[in-house]
């Protein structure tokens, strides 16, 4: 018997150089008619938002949201959505998770302290379209956006949901990751690979979110390594960013693990990309859950070709293929930052859907491996 929620966007349209040809102004238009564009330097940089926008002009931009956005960045961007009726959300996940905090109706500082809880309905929100740039968070498939909360004298990093948050329309288009250079396409391939491990392994793992997390881990390890090499492959762009979108719809309901409970309270210290710790992290997380005997890892190693027991090095060997750096100590974290770490982890939704039991000797053990 199975207790479960599965929840999805209500349409994906998948086709390169659908943002300038006239596919994201028809699929904009249904939702709204004066929308709120928010996008990253990056979009103006390539060009691509001044072809957008030729498509486009009655859009109002919101740009140069930042990687890693705080909760500041998000109040800037819920004040530009005033008069507007919907909300486009094209770069990364910082941009996108932005953009989700820019369609709510409260104050995103109410959401984050629970003062006010994400309604439900999205006809309560502005709605969204989101277009990922990076493959990727899957935020486009989450009901989930992750801020920094810089208020405290320690910055937070801890996530808002709720029905209101989830895209509605979701556009992928190959044509925008291309200009992705190879660290922010390793970081981002990581993060979507990390996502489909743990939420194939996580407790709240149900058989909806099975064969989608399965096959995005199979297919990231495919195509992973070819949009690396040579960023300007189409097809290579394309299926990770199918692949991502397909981790992003498994882990908004399945959860995520260990890596997630402690890259959140690690990034917020350290600043460092969320893709880069989790690909960091993932090794000796491996390694701690393998020691719990757990069936779900063979799935995993039968489709990618490593026996069982080598899993956690498969994953080494990629820091090294994408230059990924492996030490915490080389981030700017402080060893006396561990406690506090160890803290936040424990009490983390993603450590409590972790497949084997987390205690505080097992996260220290991990930051240890990593140091
Ligand atoms: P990012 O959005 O922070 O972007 C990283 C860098 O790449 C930025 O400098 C950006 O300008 C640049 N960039 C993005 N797209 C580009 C492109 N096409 N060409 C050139 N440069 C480009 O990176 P990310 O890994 O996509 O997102 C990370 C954020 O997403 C973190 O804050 C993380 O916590 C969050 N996240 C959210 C969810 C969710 O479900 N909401 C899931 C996972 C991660």
């Amino acid at each position: 018997m199975h207790t479960f929620t599965f929840v999805t966007p209500g349409k994906v349209l998948c086709g390169a150089g659908a943002a300038s040809d006239g596919r994201l102004a028809a699929e904009a238009r249904l939702l709204g008619k004066k929308p709120l564009l928010v996008c990253g330097k990056s979009l103006e940089t390539s060009g691509m938002l001044a072809r957008i926008l030729a498509t486009l002009p009655e859009a109002q931009v919101h740009l140069g949201v930042p990687p890693e956005p705080s909760l500041t960045d998000c109040a800037v961007a819920q004040a530009a959505a005033h008069g507007c009726d919907s909300v486009i959300a094209i770069g990364g996940g910082s941009v996108l998770d932005v953009a989700k905090a820019a369609a709510l109706p409260g104050s995103v500082y109410d959401y984050f302290d629970g003062k006010l809880t994400v309604p439900e309905q999205a006809l309560d929100a502005l709605p969204i379209l989101a277009m990922p740039t990076t493959a990727g968070t899957g935020s486009e498939a989450t009901w989930v956006g992750v801020y920094t909360d810089k208020r405290g004298t320690t910055p937070k990093k801890a996530s808002i949901r709720g029905g209101a948050m989830l895209p509605r329309t979701v556009i992928l288009d190959a044509t925008l990751s291309v200009s992705c250079p190879p660290h922010v396409t390793a970081y981002s391939g990581m993060d979507a690979f990390v996502q489909a491990i743990e939420a194939f392994v996580s407790r709240g793992a149900n058989p909806f979110t099975d064969p989608l997390a399965l096959q995005a881990a199979f297919d990231i390890a495919e195509w992973l390594p070819a949009a690396f090499r040579d960023g300007e492959s189409l097809e290579a762009r394309e299926r990770m960013l199918i692949a991502s979108y397909c981790a992003g719809m498994a882990l908004n309901t399945a959860r995520l693990g260990l890596v997630h409970g402690i890259a959140h309270p690690v990034g917020a210290r350290t600043g460092a990309a969320h893709g880069l710790l989790c690909a960091l992290l993932l090794p000796p997380v491996i390694r701690f859950n393998l020691g719990a005997d757990l069936d779900r890892y063979s799935d995993i190693a039968i489709g990618l070709g490593a026996p069982r027991e080598d899993l956690a090095a498969f994953a080494e060997k990629w820091l090294d293929d994408f230059s990924i750096p492996r030490h915490l100590s080389d981030l700017g974290l402080q060893r006396s930052d561990f406690d506090a770490i160890i803290a936040e982890t424990l009490v983390s939704g993603s450590t409590k859907a972790n497949p084997r039991t987390v205690h505080e000797s097992d996260v220290r053990d991990v930051l240890e491996a990593c140091w």
